[in-house]
């Protein structure tokens, strides 16, 4: 697939349909994001390392397509998106951060086995597949089933358990694609005393958590980062699974359908609304 991807973007590059393209960079074992415009580079071009390309630089707070986006107004460039790239990028331009029209969206998939480490439940661009095959995610969080048969009680209990872990690194946040507030809630002394542990239980988590409840690509970037093994993603895939029912909204998979948070529904959804009691 490498030599593939490499010959496609060549051609991208040769013919100007695009400035350049963003993608990730190997030189001695080491990998970062980089922007290719040149033919000769693109052996340095890798693929095989998950870096998400539209994460925010902190603490600029600005992604790397923004950036880009910004320094070359009205040109087009690559990205080479993996399925998590592909959501961050539409989630993004529904919040005015990024422009789709302008970006060549180069998509390829995953394997199973990262999929796993991300917990990740479409490890494939939906729309803009061009490289591999889809393969199966991951439906459920590996601790799903000993919180789901929790009563209220024992839920309440196991959170404040998990959260009381937390020594507030904001890794969670820094590593989030979709967290580019210029101002953080979380870093707001109103909610959040500084450089004090235990953590606000559960405001601090909640906060963000609630934040992206129609907004999280299912990346596990923020999971991976959490040096203190909190289930952060079981969150997110509850309250997922809830925006899902209520609202049929699964954010990253479609660029067109506008984000619940953002429209006002005359009807309700009462058997929805009832479950989430
Ligand atoms: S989150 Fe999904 S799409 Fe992104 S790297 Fe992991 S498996 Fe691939
Ligand atoms: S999985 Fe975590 S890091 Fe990724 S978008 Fe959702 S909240 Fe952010
Ligand atoms: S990464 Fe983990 S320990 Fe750090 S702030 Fe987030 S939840 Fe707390």
């Amino acid at each position: 697939m490498l030599n593939k991807i490499r010959d496609y973007c060549r051609d991208l590059l040769e013919s100007k349909k695009v400035e350049g393209i963003l993608a990730v960079y190997t030189e001695n074992g080491n990998y970062f994001p980089y922007f290719f415009t040149k033919k000769e580079e693109l052996n340095n071009l890798c693929i095989d390392k998950k870096y998400l390309l539209l994460n925010s630089v902190k603490p600029l707070r600005e992604n790397l397509v923004f950036l880009l986006q910004s320094k070359m107004p009205g040109k087009r460039i690559g990205i080479l998106a993996r399925g998590c790239d592909e959501r961050a990028l539409f989630e993004l331009s529904k919040r005015g951060q990024v422009n789709l029209d302008n970006i060549e969206t180069i998509g390829y998939s995953c394997n199973e086995e990262q999929a796993k480490i991300c917990t990740c439940p479409t490890p494939y661009p939906t729309v803009n597949l061009k490289f591999g095959e889809k393969v199966e995610g991951v439906s459920e969080h590996k601790r799903w089933k000993e919180f789901s048969q929790l009563d209220i009680e024992g839920k309440r209990k196991f959170w404040e358990k998990e959260f009381s872990k937390c020594i507030k690194c904001f890794g969670c946040r820094n590593a989030c694609p979709i967290c580019f507030c210029k101002e953080c809630l979380m870093e707001d002394r109103k909610f959040v005393k500084g450089g004090e542990l235990p953590v606000e239980i559960p405001s601090f988590h909640f906060v963000q958590r609630y934040h992206h409840a129609a907004q999280c690509i299912s990346c596990g970037e923020c999971e991976i980062a959490c040096p203190m093994d909190i289930p952060l993603r079981l969150i997110s895939f509850v309250l997922l699974n809830r925006v899902k029912k209520l609202y049929d909204y699964t954010p990253g998979m479609n660029p067109k359908q506008e984000c619940p948070i953002y429209t006002i529904k005359e009807e309700r959804n009462e058997e929805a609304l009832d479950e989430l009691l």
